[in-house]
């Protein structure tokens, strides 16, 4: 997945662009609609548990750089915390703590005996050799060893991380333990015990609640016009997905500019031609900005790049009738509630971008089990697990009169304060 040039991020007004704080607030209400009390909140609206670490790695000049990585573990009652490893510039505390309370709400939504957990380091992958890569992902893990496990808290990709890292990581683990443990990480490798499906599992996931939510909307996927912001792991994915189906994708975009054609792009070449970040435009001169890509005709727009990308100053020109958010967190709270009232269908990113998790938790059974399936039965039983979670926040949407994002909060946090409460902690 991409970030943006600075000079590319919408101009916010008055608006507070704080993913944590955005959180909590649809938490919080999300917790007064199913009736539980204030001590509920006051349990969930951080994680549990937050570590930082600092990890020195001598760089290939041979000079010697600290590195700062958090993991954050939101709530355990459920089961063992689960979620990615982000390497990106611009992490922070902040926002590694909201991604991990998303990772509980995914969890919920989609069944999985699992709480949320989330791990970020500040650095550019985009700059560092493959041996600083390795060593920043070895070290990592000696940081983190106590706290992560195959019953604690287990790992898997996310932005800018990939199936190696997760096999650096894998194997420093088993090194640390002396013994070879798969299940402590997902992700990884097939060869590693990783699974069928899993590098394209979140695109999969996206590509359901796009057929599901464009059938509500009568909207035939065949010949749909999609818009797709981020050429990353799940961005790429999806474009070939919605390519495949017959639907024509109008515009894509990475951390450096946009294309667009409403004659449909060929998707085939560019995935061809992107580098392993995601990055494709710079090889066009025709390009627009990731601005003008969000506003562009169409009838089914996926942010599947970075936070707060539609906000109130955007969300007016947006022109799909379907917003599905693959990344997580693109759109704002205002944004949402102009959406909303605009009467556009908003998949939000907890319910659309859960079929990572989906099939990291697949991955993690079959290394427990020792036993491994097809791509086929990968495939068949995130498609149920998928439709299910879709159907059930669609549901609660419309019974409860409340948009799909409160929807899929009230979905995705019933479970943990249930598991919190029989364990007598609240
Ligand atoms: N990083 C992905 C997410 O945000 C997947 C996490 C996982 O597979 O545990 O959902």
């Amino acid at each position: 997945m991409v970030a943006n040039n600075d000079s590319d991020q919408p101009k916010v007004g008055k608006e507070k662009l704080d993913v944590l704080e955005s959180t909590q607030t649809v938490i919080h209400e999300a917790l007064d609609k199913l009736g539980y009390p204030g001590e509920v909140y006051e349990l969930l609206k951080e994680p549990i548990r937050m570590f930082t670490v600092r990890i020195p790695i001598k760089m290939d000049d041979g000079s010697i750089k600290i590195f700062t990585g958090y993991r954050a573990q939101h709530n355990d009652a459920v089961g063992p915390t689960k979620g990615g490893v982000r390497f990106h510039p611009n992490v922070t505390e902040t926002e590694v703590k909201a991604l991990s309370i998303w990772m509980s709400l995914k969890a919920g939504i989609v069944d999985l005996p699992y709480g949320g957990g989330k791990g970020g380091i500040i650095c550019d992958p985009r700059e560092m050799s493959f041996s600083e890569l390795e060593k920043l992902s070895r070290g990592y893990v000696r940081a983190i060893s106590q706290i992560v496990g195959p019953t604690k808290d287990i790992p898997a990709p996310d932005v800018f991380t990939n199936s190696q890292i997760m096999a650096w990581m894998l194997d420093e683990y088993s090194r640390i333990r002396e013994f070879d443990s798969p299940g402590f990480i997902t992700g990884k490798p097939v060869v590693l015990g990783g699974s069928h499906g899993r590098e394209s599992a979140t695109a999969k996931g996206v590509t359901i609640c796009i057929r599901e939510a464009a059938k509500k909307r009568g909207i035939e996927m065949n010949g749909a016009r999609v818009v797709v912001q981020g050429f990353g792991n799940a961005g790429s994915f999806l474009a070939k997905f919605m390519h495949d189906a017959g639907a024509k994708v109008v515009g894509i975009s990475d951390a450096y500019g946009a294309l667009h054609d409403p004659e449909g792009l060929d998707i085939d070449y560019l995935l061809d031609r992107r580098d392993s970040f995601g990055t494709v435009t710079k090889l066009f001169k025709n390009t627009i900005t990731n601005k003008e890509l969000l506003e562009l005709d169409c009838d089914i727009l996926v942010p599947a790049a970075i936070e707060n990308q539609i906000t109130e100053e955007n969300a007016d020109k947006v022109k799909a009738g379907i917003v599905v958010e693959a990344a997580n967190g693109p759109t704002t709270l205002g944004a949402t509630k102009i959406l909303t009232e605009r009467g556009i269908l908003l998949v939000p990113d907890v319910l659309a971008s859960s079929g990572g998790v989906t099939v990291s938790y697949f991955e993690w059974v079959q290394n427990n089990q020792g036993y491994y399936w097809t791509e086929q039965e990968v495939e068949d039983r995130l498609e149920k697990v998928l439709v299910n979670a879709f159907n059930s926040v669609y549901t609660t949407s419309e019974n409860r009169k409340v948009n799909m994002r409160l929807a899929a909060y009230m979905v995705g946090v019933r479970k943990m304060a249930e598991a919190s409460r029989f364990r007598g902690w609240i």
